[in-house]
């Protein structure tokens, strides 16, 4: 079977792909995911994007996984005047949870009403994305006093961040109800929610879909301490997580991101969930037709760290240079994974997360699979669990999943090494024929030979099992 790219891509879409040659150049340099990012952008307009993009992808075999990411409680500067306001460190300034700024009067309104309750004497506030820091020095019931430690010129409507605090923040704003019923008509295969703070954030945001008779999965964007911290807890209701790097490195001190991605991808691997390495992985790509080597550094690391997916945001977004951007990333995934060891990912799982049969499965197909050197290890799944265990091995074999159902074949574009397969619907009646029909049809194709070695999974009878319970070794007549 040719090699093939393991590690997934995701290529944000904006106004610069809002043309078939740039959407077209980003199929074609391997696009398995489409982000739409909320925190910009109309609803017409991503639905636009949406429909372009899905008219151009139906052409080509390869499934396209589509997520939209939600802008979360981002709290921002209220009513400064465009000319903004020059802070120096030492002034002292009162913050308020709503109304307007008013530099006259040393006032900053931010729009987080519960300000005073949230944020304690001693913390810090970082304005725009981290470049202005205040400490709290005061505070009474309703407002904050402060004083500048580095200061700059503050711009109307920039982010306001605390980090060390625990904000009593909704998972959800009133944008992001809006937004999730846009998810939900666009029929999109992932939903990232923004700003987790802890596991009750996904809880809001599932029964909010519930609500509208979604199950979309959930994306976790871990971009806050406190989500750093909670985890394990967040793995257990995420159904994937993202190292959204770009908050996180203002909320952190940006020494730290690298380490806090590597442990947060080994949870991910450990937990079986998918994790994806996002924000500024090609940024000078934004400007300039080739990266710098410490990009090319950093993607291939994200990949050695073991991530399922790489993101592009800006870079595909609006850069000028979109489909460059995602080709020169497709190659250096490629690249950084063949350098992975066989069989590096976390087999032999602690027993106490191991105990259910999907796992059980799994390790064995990916032992079988090498021990004689099968050409690939073919999932029959329904619902994707067995294929996300497999996935997390991270088998050396070519991992080709069969489902009747378009939207595990979807979803599975964001699963490390998984290659989706369209298949008959017949594949529900008739199992034993569906695999002999795909041997045969990858025989056909060039993909397998006569004689090679294919390894089995299913959970039987198919679209009923709920646990895998079958494991065959196959041989291509
Ligand atoms: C991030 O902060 O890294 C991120 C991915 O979020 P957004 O692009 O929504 O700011």
């Amino acid at each position: 079977m040719a090699s093939y790219r393991r590690t997934r891509m995701i290529c944000t879409l904006g106004p610069a792909c809002d043309n078939d040659p740039t959407l077209e150049g980003l199929l074609a340099a391997g696009m398995d995911v489409a982000r739409l990012n909320l925190s910009h952008g109309t609803h017409d307009e991503h639905r636009a994007r949406l429909r372009r993009l899905r008219r151009l992808a139906q052409r080509r075999r390869r499934p396209l996984a589509t997520l939209l990411d939600l802008q979360g409680p981002k709290i921002r500067v209220l009513g400064l005047q465009a000319e903004g306001w020059q802070l120096a460190a030492g002034d002292r300034l009162t913050l308020v949870g709503a109304g307007v700024s008013d530099p006259s009067a040393q006032r900053l309104a931010v729009s987080h009403a519960a300000l005073a309750q949230d944020v304690a004497v001693g913390q810090s506030i970082l304005l725009d994305d981290g470049k202005l820091r205040l400490e709290v020095v005061e505070k009474t019931h309703l407002a904050l006093e402060a004083v500048v430690q580095v200061g700059g010129r503050l711009l109307p409507r920039k982010g306001v961040n605390f980090p060390e605090a625990l904000l009593s923040l909704p998972a959800l704003t009133e944008k992001d109800r809006e937004d999730v019923r846009l998810a939900v008509e666009l029929d999109v295969d992932y939903i990232a929610l923004s700003f987790v703070q802890r596991p009750e954030d996904l809880q809001d945001l599932r029964a909010c879909l519930a609500a509208l008779g979604s199950a979309l999965p959930i994306i976790a964007k871990i971009e806050k301490p406190q989500a750093v911290t909670a985890i394990d807890q967040i793995l257990v209701e995420a159904d994937g997580i993202m190292v959204a790097r770009g908050d996180l490195g203002v909320e952190m001190p940006a020494e730290e991101v690298p380490l806090v991605q590597k442990r947060l991808i080994k949870k991910a691997l450990e937990a079986g969930v998918p994790v994806i390495t996002a924000t500024q992985m090609l940024e000078s790509m934004v400007d300039s037709p080739t990266p710098t080597r410490a990009e090319a550094s950093d993607v291939a690391n994200a990949v050695l760290d073991g991530t399922d997916a790489v993101m592009l945001s800006g870079e595909t977004a609006s850069g000028a240079y979109p489909v460059a951007a995602a080709e020169t990333m497709a190659r250096m995934a490629q690249l950084a994974e063949e350098a992975l060891p066989p069989g590096w990912a976390g087999r032999n799982r602690p027993r106490e997360q191991s105990g259910n049969s999907e796992h059980a499965v799994a390790e064995a197909a990916c032992r079988v699979a090498e021990q004689l050197d099968a050409k690939a290890i073919f999932c029959l799944t329904s619902s994707g669990a067995t294929l996300r265990q497999l996935s997390r091995l991270r088998p050396k074999t070519p991992l080709i999943a069969l489902t009747a159902t378009d939207a595990i074949r979807r979803r599975s574009a964001l699963l490390w090494g998984v290659r989706a397969l369209p298949t008959e619907p017949a594949m529900a009646r008739d199992i034993d024929g569906a695999v002999l029909g795909e041997l045969l049809r990858l025989r056909a194709t060039g993909i397998l030979a006569s004689g090679d070695t294919v390894v089995v999974t299913a959970a039987l009878p198919f679209g009923q099992g709920d646990h895998t319970n079958m494991l065959r070794i196959e041989r291509v007549p």
